[in-house]
């Protein structure tokens, strides 16, 4: 299924959007928390405004450097753990929704990758388990502000600032995410195009190393790295992020 969180102006609602992404069909409750039903009502997804999939309740887990052809380009070698760092999820926005770039910042980049819906309260999973734990996937632009990371050290403002996570369009929950095709696009010209098969920590390794760290609460996210190929956006620009058999997830950048 794939599982939108959309708005026709009123309260957001959930809805299943068809296999051509074109019809939702509206569903009554939170899918993470209650049976999914139909409502009965449909919409068109053009006459609807498309929002995050999901707001994480507690955070967003971004694993850095986590395939080697991207490391490689950052001077870095992939690390023989996954490197994790939490994004706040006040930085989470929908598609097409703007990523507002701050005058903190002058070295904005893309990073399109894939993210791990998680759906139930978990801590210390097998990853021969992990796929129990998994809601679904989206799509993800791990919008990172390079000059604050390289000046403070530490990831915290580099990735977490306000709109700097967009997730979507929509999370599909059956999916082998072994080996996507992921694409990103600046201004509709290709400047990332990987597959997941390349990910140096796969996803279930990736879910079971985080669930030792951290309880995973149902809407927590994992964001499992980029491929080659990152490089600047600026205000005016628009980033898509493209994954085999989910979607296109497209964010215009603006200057605040
Ligand atoms: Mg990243």
């Amino acid at each position: 299924m794939r599982i939108a969180r959309f708005t026709t102006g009123d309260d957001p609602a959930y809805g299943l959007v068809d296999a051509t992404g074109t019809k939702i069909a509206e569903i009554t409750g939170d899918p993470l928390y209650t049976k999914i039903e139909l409502t009965g009502t449909t919409h068109a997804v053009e006459d609807v405004r498309l929002l995050a999939p999901v707001i994480p309740r507690s955070k967003v887990i971004g694993i850095g450097r986590n395939y080697a052809d991207h490391a490689a380009e950052m001077g870095n070698e992939a690390p023989a753990e996954p490197l994790m760092f939490l994004i706040p999820n006040t930085a989470v926005v929908g598609p097409g929704d703007p990523v507002v770039i701050p005058p903190l910042t002058s070295e904005v980049s893309y990073e399109g990758e894939l993210a791990v819906v998680i759906g139930r309260l978990c801590k210390d999973v097998e990853p021969e388990e992990v796929s129990k734990v998994i809601f679904g996937y989206t799509c993800a632009n791990d919008v990172t502000a390079r000059d604050l990371q390289r000046g403070d050290g530490q990831w915290a403002r580099a990735k977490g600032m306000d709109t700097f996570c967009p997730l979507g369009p929509w999370i599909e929950t059956d999916l082998d995410p072994s080996r996507l095709s992921l694409v990103t696009r600046l201004d509709g010209e290709v400047v990332q195009d990987g597959t997941t098969a390349d990910l140096v920590h796969g996803v279930a390794a990736l879910v079971s190393y985080a669930s030792r760290a951290f309880t995973l609460l149902p809407g927590d996210v994992i964001l499992t790295g980029t491929p080659a190929g990152v490089g600047p956006v600026v205000a005016g620009q628009r980033v898509e992020v493209e994954i085999e058999d989910i979607g296109v997830l497209s964010n215009p950048f603006v200057a605040r």
